[in-house]
């Protein structure tokens, strides 16, 4: 965990998953987090269609919301799109933009995820901007390769003095099980702080840098223990109340 000026980070990515009757695991999050220190952000990003309850239920707890996509424009003809001013409308406050689940479904290149990212930036919404390696590209030797790549391409010029998240999340580690030792996390998470040093400098050490990948209450404090590990962006078991609220609790210990 970083020990400098970063605020800490533990974020649950729905993904397709929840119909009404999971805002009670919302209810349960939002109650939980109670008794936890206040000294990491929580957020759920639901899907699309349960981010104006979840955003109600959550209201006057420390539990934020946000969407798991927007579209770079902000209305127009695009059937079946959000816009980030739509999302920012519900009072949801962050957006995950470039997963890679999207990037791989919806063929998003870093390209696409910048002009969503400057979306987000445009309605006032905070953007996760995740990246991450194939299990061949890191086979390969090419991870640094490709997550400085995908760093330099997704992030526009005007994050300069904005609030943003990068999630490295490889890709082999997402919903599979496997998870990145702490040596990979680390080796990976030093070179994207010190890239966003180069790149925007001053801010670096106020940016969240979180892992993601089969992150679960029992390998969370592990991984966030790992310098440069700001956080955790979590699939699988942000869906359980009970696992999500262990991890944040190990985010808030590890600090
Ligand atoms: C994710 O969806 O971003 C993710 C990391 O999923 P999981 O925790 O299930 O691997």
């Amino acid at each position: 965990m970083e020990s400098g000026m970063v605020r800490p980070l533990i974020a649950g990515n729905w993904k397709m998953n929840g119909l009404s009757s999971a805002c009670e695991t919302i209810a349960e999050v939002a109650k939980g987090l109670e008794q936890y220190s206040d000294a990491a952000d929580c957020l759920i990003c639901p899907p699309a269609t349960l981010l104006s309850k979840v955003t109600e239920t959550a209201k006057g707890s420390r539990l934020k919301t946000g969407a798991q996509d927007c579209h770079s424009a902000a209305s127009g003809a695009h059937t079946g799109d959000v816009s980030a001013e739509m999302i920012a409308d519900l009072g949801a406050s962050y957006v995950i933009i470039g997963h890679s689940e999207r990037r791989a479904d919806h063929g998003e290149t870093s390209e696409i995820v910048a002009a969503k990212t400057e979306a987000a930036f445009r309605a006032g919404l905070t953007p996760i901007i995740c990246i991450g390696e194939t299990l061949e590209e890191r086979e390969a030797g090419r991870t640094i390769e490709v997550v400085s790549e995908q760093l330099a391409g997704s992030i526009p010029a005007s994050a300069f003095g904005k609030a943003f998240v990068v999630a490295y999340e490889p890709v082999w580690a997402i919903g599979t099980g496997k998870v990145a030792s702490t040596g990979q996390v680390g080796e990976v998470h030093d070179k994207v702080r010190e890239i966003l040093g180069e790149r925007f400098p001053g801010q670096a050490d106020q940016t969240p840098i979180l892992y993601g990948g089969s992150m679960k209450p029992d390998n969370a404090a592990e991984l966030l223990a790992v310098e440069n590990v700001d956080g955790g962006l979590i699939g699988g078991a942000s869906l359980k109340a009970e696992d999500f609220l262990a991890i944040y609790a190990a985010c808030v210990s590890a600090k």
